[in-house]
């Protein structure tokens, strides 16, 4: 049995698709999203908040479809804060981490393909690699987002013996 394909699943879960289009001569899909949720959520107090007060758009890479680069061009909104007791008037609407990280230029899907890229073939292989599966990446960004996700566990505690 044949099911419709939604363009809201080819992006990351909360956001719906508003329009797309090709860029480059076709090379790259830029589709413009918006979150599928009314409201804001205030950093500060948790209040939700549906008084918009601007909007912005954020540019971000997401996995690629049909041997293209998908850009993600991100309609956000800001939302003013009516918590009386809150200091913060104005805040900016924020995604999961598991979604969209603040300030992240890739979205966390993308990311944990990086992260597996960059741990599996490190370094200037990796970028080689990344670059045939449609994904624009530097080594030094394949490293970075390597060391970012890898910390090393804290030190195992020492055991003193009797003897020390
Ligand atoms: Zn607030």
């Amino acid at each position: 049995m044949q099911q419709a394909l939604h363009r809201s699943s080819l992006v990351p879960r909360g956001f719906v698709v508003e329009s797309a289009c090709y860029e480059n001569e076709g090379r790259q899909a830029v589709i413009t999203v918006r979150a599928s949720v009314s409201f804001g959520v205030c950093p500060s107090c948790g209040t939700t908040s549906r008084r918009v007060h601007s909007r912005y758009r954020r540019r971000v890479t997401d996995l690629p479809l049909l041997g293209r680069i998908v850009e993600l061009s991100v309609i956000a909104r800001r939302f003013r804060c009516d918590a009386v007791l809150c200091g913060r008037l104005i805040f900016t609407e924020r995604f999961s981490d598991g979604i969209l990280a603040p300030s992240a230029r890739r979205t966390a899907r993308l990311d944990s393909v990086v992260h597996h890229l960059g741990l599996a073939l490190v370094g200037r292989p990796a970028a080689g690699f990344a670059k045939r599966l449609m994904l624009p990446l530097s080594k030094d960004t394949l490293l970075r987002v390597v060391r970012r996700r890898h910390r090393p566990p804290a030190e195992p505690l020492k055991v003193i013996g009797i003897d020390d």
